[in-house]
């Protein structure tokens, strides 16, 4: 079994909404309704650590996890300033679990995600058994182009094989103790660069990840036109 960290601590500020934008609504739930059941229903899973803003605990509490009897949200906690600090917070609550559960296997994924599926989660748990970090991804469809700026300028300079290319979504899986360490290997080093949490395991921990085949339905949604998008997925698909 599994325990997944469903990462709600960011402000949204993109969305230029006054409400964080995992609570905006998509068809009549809240964004973060929707990853949080499939986490809650996926038999791959046993807890859920819900990271939330601090002055979203009490709302997350009464409004989501107990509304919609998510039983597997074991704790809710306070996200920190960067994304990787949300992040670092989850994983000292899973420290706190008991052994058995805490040797086991961390999913981390990101709360403005609400497309994540079953077969994502049952895919990225089986592939434990053969590596200790895995993350779930999708070749990219547009031609990318590495820049630079010369004289306020911005050129083109290189141009990578396609082929070689994903674009990475969450969620994305470690070994408890890999990612632990991982981190906290990362948080001593004052000139990290972190975007994403297999980049902290390729640097710090010394591991490459396998790559689940994601979707491109799997948006994370971050700007109004994405929650458009969002909108005609739930009328689509679910
Ligand atoms: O900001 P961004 O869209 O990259 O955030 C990705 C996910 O990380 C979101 O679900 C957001 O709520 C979460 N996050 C967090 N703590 C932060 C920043 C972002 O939990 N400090």
């Amino acid at each position: 079994m599994a325990i997944a960290i469903v990462l709600s601590g960011g402000s949204g500020s993109r969305m230029n909404s006054d409400v964080a934008k995992q609570y905006m609504l998509l068809k009549d739930k809240e964004i973060l309704y929707y990853s949080l059941k499939t986490f809650q229903d996926s038999d791959k899973i046993s807890h859920i650590i819900l990271v939330a803003r601090p002055e979203d605990i009490d709302y997350c509490k009464t409004n989501i996890v107990e509304k919609y009897e998510f039983t597997k949200v074991k704790k809710i906690c306070a996200g920190g300033k960067e994304r990787y600090n949300s992040v670092y917070n989850g994983l000292c609550i899973v420290e706190e679990l008991s052994d058995d559960v805490k040797n086991e296997i961390v999913l981390i994924h990101d709360g403005a995600r609400p497309f994540v599926t079953h077969e994502m989660i049952d895919k990225s748990v089986e592939n434990m058994m053969l590596g200790s970090a895995c993350t779930v991804g999708v070749p990219v469809k547009d031609t990318i182009k590495i820049v630079c700026e010369i004289h306020g300028e911005l050129f083109g300079k290189e141009t990578p094989d396609r082929n070689t290319l994903y674009q990475i979504q969450t969620p994305q899986t470690f070994r408890y103790e890999l990612i632990r360490k991982s981190y906290e290997r990362m948080l001593g080093d004052v000139n990290h660069n972190i975007t994403d949490d297999t980049m902290i395991v390729e640097q710090y921990g010394g591991m490459g990840c396998g790559i689940i085949m994601g979707s491109y339905t799997n948006i994370k949604i971050t700007t109004p036109e994405d929650l458009d998008f969002a909108e005609k997925i739930v009328e689509k698909f679910l």
